[in-house]
């Protein structure tokens, strides 16, 4: 079978992003979720940053090259399946409204209220330097839309991730952290005290911790944001253990995709891989472990057109790009892998990206600018887990306050005492 491949081999193809514990307990459905709300369904905790979430460009129309992998078959074509039952109250949600309120400036402005930022405001708050979290109008991060989350150490039974978030929010705000649900609007990183807008109010910070995060891309079709936590999801590591012996769809021909597939066999009876088009933007030895896997069936030229199913994921209907034909397959699961894009908008006139976009480093959690830090998947396009953003925001934390130290700005007195 030929098999082509936009780039050359990655050096780290196989780094295990699968932490998820393997429970013996049946599957069960997938709980709604947070983003369930909205039109695009990703819930943008920073709706200042101007997220774009929906989905690229249309799939480029290719013929079918000569010596392609034979077409693949996903069985029996299904009935058309009708629309029913309304959706399910949402579970969980972020605390409302701000905690110990009022201030405006801080020797720590933390911007961003997943597992960086808010680790980042319990390490901050817990050397006496009372943070303020600019934390979005709709906090908590990527988190917010997961399910059960298995894989955070000091939780063996699992945790749901709204939950998981407003424990980390209650455990900032205890220890003196300002908690503010707000998007911010603009940034001005050029001189000190560092200036942060959001709705109106300018907030005033000695040092910076960026902790923006990145929001998966969807597809950007109703069908997909409606039936989102009902079988259709982005985060293989976080619900896949949902779909054990289950007939699945993964959509992308990333790196992503070709991973998450991958991973998806370990519960799944079957994992179709479907991509747009007849070449893959993955790495060649993922592309090949994706053929040679029995359980994936690789199905090149295919667009997913619409989601099926009432109160959960039925089936998908699919378009051949090469040819227009359309077909209803049945199917149980969507897990939609095209890509991540970082929440980053605001900081792009002060802070270096990379050209993926994400925000560069220095030294761990430094930036080209002292006193901004950053920490999570702003600049973490590798791991994107919640531990290592959680670590990240720790790191960044301690950074600050030495830094501050450093300064003048804040007494020398905790630096090693945490
Ligand atoms: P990516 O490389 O940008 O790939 C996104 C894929 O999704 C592309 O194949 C694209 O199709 C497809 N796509 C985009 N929009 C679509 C839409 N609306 N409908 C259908 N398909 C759509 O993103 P990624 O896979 O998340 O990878 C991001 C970066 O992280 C890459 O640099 C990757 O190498 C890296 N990464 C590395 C690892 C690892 O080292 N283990 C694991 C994961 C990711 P087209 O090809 O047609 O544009």
């Amino acid at each position: 079978m030929q098999r082509e491949n936009d780039n050359p081999p990655m050096t780290d193809p196989t780094q295990d992003r699968g932490a998820t514990a393997d429970p013996a307990a049946d599957a069960v459905p997938l709980r709604p979720s947070a983003g369930d709300a909205g039109q695009n369904g990703n819930a943008n905790p920073f709706g200042g940053l101007k997220i774009d979430f929906g989905g690229a460009d249309p799939a480029a129309t290719a013929p079918a090259a000569a010596g392609a992998p034979p077409a693949t078959s996903f069985g029996a074509p299904i009935a058309m399946i009708g629309d029913s039952a309304e959706a399910a109250p949402l579970v969980g949600g972020p605390h409302d409204g701000a905690s110990g309120g009022g201030r405006t400036e801080s020797k720590v402005l933390i911007i961003g209220s997943g597992p960086a930022g808010l680790t980042a405001a319990i390490y901050a708050a817990r050397a006496n330097l009372q943070p303020i979290v600019l934390a979005g109008s709709e906090a908590g991060g990527q988190l917010m839309l997961t399910s059960d989350v298995e894989n955070y150490p000091g939780f063996p039974e699992g945790i749901d991730g709204p939950d998981l978030m407003n424990r980390f929010r209650d455990q900032a705000a205890r220890f003196g952290s300002t908690l503010v649900d707000v998007d911010i609007d603009r940034v001005d990183f050029s001189s000190r005290p560092f200036r942060v807008w959001a709705r109106g109010v300018e907030y005033r910070g000695e040092s910076v911790i960026v902790a923006t995060g990145a929001s998966a891309l969807w597809l950007g079709l109703e069908s997909e944001t409606r039936l989102r936590g009902r079988g259709v999801s982005a985060c293989a590591t976080c619900d896949g253990f949902f779909f054990r012996d289950k007939e699945i769809a993964v959509v992308g021909g990333g790196d992503t995709a070709l991973e998450e597939a991958t991973y998806l066999t370990r519960f799944a009876s079957k994992v179709h891989l479907l991509h747009r088009r007849e070449s893959f933007r993955a790495s060649a030895i993922m592309v090949d472990r994706a053929y040679d896997n029995p359980k994936i069936e690789v199905h090149t030229n295919t667009a997913v057109e619409e989601v099926l199913g009432g109160a959960k994921v039925e089936g998908l209907r699919l378009r051949d790009t090469s040819t227009d034909a359309v077909t209803d397959v049945a199917m149980e699961g969507l897990f939609v892998a095209i890509g991540y894009r970082p929440n980053t908008e605001v900081f792009k006139d002060w802070l270096d990206v990379d050209e993926k976009g994400y925000l560069v480093v220095r030294d761990e959690t430094g930036s080209k600018i002292e006193g901004v830090f950053i920490a999570g998947d702003v600049h973490d396009h590798r791991y994107r887990q919640a531990v290592t953003a959680a670590g990240d925001g720790c790191k960044a934390a301690i950074d600050a306050e030495r830094w501050l130290e450093s300064q003048g700005i804040s007494e020398a007195t905790t630096a090693t005492a945490w």
